[in-house]
């Protein structure tokens, strides 16, 4: 088969292909419904589809679309794992939930936030205690997002980000810009005010099918950072955490932590990986983030911040509008047939090292041909 048919130009095609691939794979489905429509008046919602045993004492968790737009990898990470059969030869004890389009507006509407305008993954904070604090993207907010999205605005931003750069440096940079803020609602990477309705979901999905699980894997699929293709394989847990720890065993020597610096993400506060122990507290919970790269930092962080302007400022079906919908497409979704392949290869062989992880199986590697071969850890 050929993996590039896994993924779908838009939301709409990628939800009917994931309910037609989980129906033929046996799954059983269940679908939330958002409260919003997409830009072409259709319906949104999560979609989740569970295969296997219900009483699996293991799960292995595949989640995409938690930043919307990017969820045109995750989708077709998760068609591509049902298209080749794996979810009929799954091993005694464990089952897979999948996840589609935790963020369906977000992925409707060529979006990496909500329709609260929050993103997702700086959401799950204790919303009754204090904030955290990123004076960063205080200093730099009119910078970032300016009410007009000219050509000189954006030249009078990129001077402002400059001087800051050549000061704090890049880390101090790129945590300013994307660590998470919580005082600016209609600028990005904004935690919101309170949880939003993908975090109430995703919540209730947790609790409705999770509850009996002792072991639970997850891999939440981004896009955005990194080189093309290259899948990064991203753990909260700081190290020497057992989660980071299990994680390192399970997925290898190449995970990557913002804790220390390895990552090419900036730790980041309230991100949902990190909040999944204390919804889970039964389970021992083996998380990453599988993190795809696309287009350079500086063009990702260019489309969202126009992004940004277009909904709070601009219209997003005039011709300006369809002009930046492609720009932040571009920048999350690599829409070829190499990056789809390497997307799909790489999430085959972490959803089959998670798998053997939830058996207790160690490292596994993957063989020629449809099985795959044990190698002690
Ligand atoms: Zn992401």
């Amino acid at each position: 088969m050929n993996s590039a048919e896994s993924f779908s130009p838009s939301y709409a095609e990628a939800r009917d292909r994931f309910l037609r691939h989980s129906g033929d794979a046996g799954g059983a489905l269940e679908t939330m419904s958002h409260p919003e429509a997409g830009p072409d008046g259709g319906a949104l919602g999560v979609d989740v589809a569970w295969f296997g045993p219900r009483e699996a004492e293991g799960v292995l968790v595949m989640i995409a679309g938690t930043h919307g737009v990017e969820g045109f990898c995750g989708s077709g990470a998760q068609v591509d794992f049902l298209a080749r059969g794996e979810a009929g030869r799954l091993p005694a004890g464990v089952a897979v939930l999948m996840i589609h389009a935790v963020n369906p507006y977000g992925f409707a509407w060529l979006r990496r936030v909500t329709h609260e305008n929050v993103d997702l993954n700086r959401n799950w904070v204790d919303f009754a205690r204090p904030l955290p604090a990123n004076p960063g993207y205080d200093a730099l907010s009119a910078a970032i997002c300016p009410d007009a999205w000219t050509d000189e605005a954006q030249a009078s931003g990129a001077k402002t980000m400059g001087a800051y750069l050549a000061e704090h440096g890049p880390a101090a940079l790129q945590h300013a810009l994307s660590g998470g803020q919580y005082r600016h609602p209609k600028g990005v990477f904004y935690g919101g005010s309170a949880p939003t309705w993908s975090r109430r979901t995703q919540t209730a999905i947790f609790e409705n099918y999770l509850r009996a699980a002792g072991k639970v894997a997850i891999i939440d699929y981004h896009t955005g950072l990194g080189p093309w293709g290259y899948g990064e394989r991203i753990v909260t847990e700081p190290p020497g955490a057992p989660g980071y720890e299990r994680a390192k065993a399970w997925w290898g020597g190449a995970i990557t932590s913002p804790a220390d610096g390895t990552s090419t993400s900036a730790p980041i506060t309230g991100d949902g990986l990190g909040a999944a122990p204390g919804l889970l507290p039964r389970a021992e919970v083996t998380a990453m983030a599988l993190e795809i790269g696309t287009q350079s930092l500086a063009e990702v962080f260019l489309a969202v911040r126009a992004d940004a302007w277009l909904h709070a400022h601009g219209d997003p079906a005039s011709p300006r509008g369809r002009a930046i919908k492609a720009q932040i497409r571009a920048a999350f979704y690599g829409d070829s047939d190499d990056w789809k392949g390497m997307v799909a290869g790489q999430s085959l062989l972490a959803c089959r090292q998670a798998i053997a992880g939830l058996q207790g199986r160690g490292r596994l590697t993957l063989a020629r041909g449809p099985g795959a071969a044990r190698v002690p850890p």
